[in-house]
């Protein structure tokens, strides 16, 4: 699981020009906050690196100069976006004017994010400069150019084979493909960015959509290099038997479905294509586009300084744009956390837990006999596991966590019917197995929802006594079924979730749009 921080984009040159420091400066900023908001959501890489390193530099050269030898990158002399008022060649996001194909207005020169088609400044109607809004001349360059149109056939006989793919990806590709790819410029006149590996071009650099991508297979190789085994990227790129999965927003698709292997496909070497490229749709918020700089958003340092992780992975998860937009609100953030996280999942795991404890010495009771409500109850686990590890396979993670809940509900259901709160007047044994099996239940339970919820699968990981990260447990049920071992010590338990009230709402939802936050 690799990742990093792309350190060349546009909104990285424009925001050192406001801010009148070097892209180094804000690129770096925006990476260290990245790796601290990631760590305190628990969302964990084996690698989460930048595109500014040496080893990033190499491998964009390598592949350059094999395409270049190939002759899928040739250079021509192109008109390029001039602004006479900034006397500067304008970086594509530098221009903004209607998009030619759905006539959204403030396309950016790169790409409209309406229709989501990729575009060259010269595309757009009526293009203004966005430093000082004058229309921009078009005057020459030279730069290098990636064959794109070369590739348009191979990329189509690909994609139609990817039954597994989603079908907004496949849908999106395929008529992208099928409306004609054109060779792109991957150079643009400009002093941040990795150097073109050709004599004479010393004052452009490679453009960020050819290179970006390529940071894939960089962190690969960097990531062998730490753990001192160099050539283990080979196993993820150059084994046809891996799949590899690339999880990114809806504005990515063209890259990832088609520039990356279309570059893949000139480069050969045996690198494999992406396996899936399972991108989400849009989410928007209370029903408006996010935007940060009118300050419509949810600031995640200002979410964590005030609420658990675990509630929004929860709503972000079960609410995902997999296959359609989707909507975040605050007032369904409430609800979702009272009604689901709070009363199906956390109460469950509170009493079972506290009773156990006050009624059983704070230790797992020893089961009597089982009767055929426990069994079908562990069979029921087994089944859900089973179901669950399914989804997330196909990268279907809403239902995986619908199906990880309803373990929960049926737990509930279980524990009803079985009354461990009126057997025990009575029954101290079937009490004892009543408890067992739940807590058995709920040691698989923490394991399904790690993906999801990592900090309260890890409180109950230590409730139910144990003292290591839960990381290290097994996705297997007779290893966590064998865990929950009579006379071991549980752990005084608090409630994983707290109730959240109304004002919260309003609380949040008065902030957004105010420009002093
Ligand atoms: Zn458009
Ligand atoms: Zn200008």
């Amino acid at each position: 699981m690799v990742s990093g921080s792309d350190s060349h984009g546009t909104p990285i040159t424009i925001r050192a020009d406001q801010e009148k420091v070097t892209p180094k400066e804000i690129a770096d900023r925006f990476h260290n906050q990245f790796l601290t908001t990631w760590d305190q959501l628990g969302i964990t890489f084996d690698l989460f690196t930048n595109t500014q390193t040496e080893n990033h530099q190499q491998a964009v050269h390598k592949i350059f100069t094999i395409l270049l030898d190939k002759g899928y990158i040739y250079p021509e002399t192109m008109e390029l976006a001039h602004c006479s008022g900034c006397s500067r060649f304008l970086p594509d996001r530098y221009v903004e004017g209607t998009c030619p194909h759905c006539h959204q207005e403030r396309a950016r020169g790169d790409q409209c994010d309406l229709c989501g088609r990729t575009l060259d400044p010269k595309d757009l109607v009526s293009p203004q400069c966005t430093l000082c809004g004058l229309a921009p001349t078009f005057q020459n360059s030279e730069h290098f150019f990636l064959k794109l149109s070369e590739f348009q056939q191979p990329l189509l006989d690909w994609v139609n084979q990817q039954n597994h793919w989603r079908p907004n990806v496949v849908n999106f590709t395929r008529s992208f493909l099928e409306s004609g790819l054109k060779d792109r410029a991957i150079t643009r006149d400009l002093s941040w960015g990795v150097p073109v590996p050709v004599d004479g071009y010393d004052d452009k650099r490679i453009y960020v959509w050819f290179e970006a991508v390529i940071g894939y297979l960089s962190a690969a190789i960097e990531w062998a290099q730490n753990s001192n085994q160099p050539d283990r990227w080979k196993d993820f790129w150059q084994d046809s038997t891996t799949k590899s999965y690339y999880f990114i927003g809806k504005d990515n698709i063209p890259f990832h479905s088609i520039i990356w292997p279309a570059i893949i496909m000139g480069y050969g070497n045996h690198l494999n294509l992406p396996y899936d490229v399972p991108a989400n749709e849009f989410l928007s918020l209370e029903n408006r586009k996010f935007s940060t700089s009118q300050n419509w958003a949810v600031w995640l340092p200002d979410y964590l300084a005030s609420y658990d992780p675990d509630p929004l992975r929860y709503l972000l998860s079960i609410n995902m744009p997999e296959h359609g937009d989707a909507d975040f609100s605050w007032a369904e953030f409430v609800r979702k956390n009272n009604d689901e996280l709070v009363a199906t999942y956390g109460n469950l795991v509170h009493r079972v837990l506290s009773f156990t404890y006050r009624n059983f010495s704070q230790v797992v009771p020893v089961p009597g006999t089982l009767t055929t409500a426990d069994t079908l109850l562990l069979d029921t686990t087994l089944e859900i596991m089973d179901q669950v590890s399914n989804s997330l396979s196909h990268t279907r993670f809403k239902i995986a966590l619908s199906q990880a809940f309803s373990l929960a509900q049926e737990t509930n259901r279980y524990l009803n019917a079985q009354a461990p709160w009126q057997t025990i007047k009575t029954d101290l044994q079937r009490t004892a197995t009543i408890l067992n099996t739940s807590l058995k239940v709920l040691n698989c339970l923490k394991v399904i929802l790690t993906p999801f919820l990592p900090f309260s699968s890890q409180c109950l990981h230590e409730y139910l006594g144990f003292d290591y990260h839960i990381d290290n447990d097994p996705w297997d049920f007779t290893y966590l079924v064998d865990a929950i071992r009579p006379g071991a010590r549980l752990e005084q338990p608090k409630p994983l979730f707290i109730k959240l009230d109304d004002e919260l709402i309003e609380r949040e939802t008065a902030k957004l749009g105010l420009h002093n936050t």
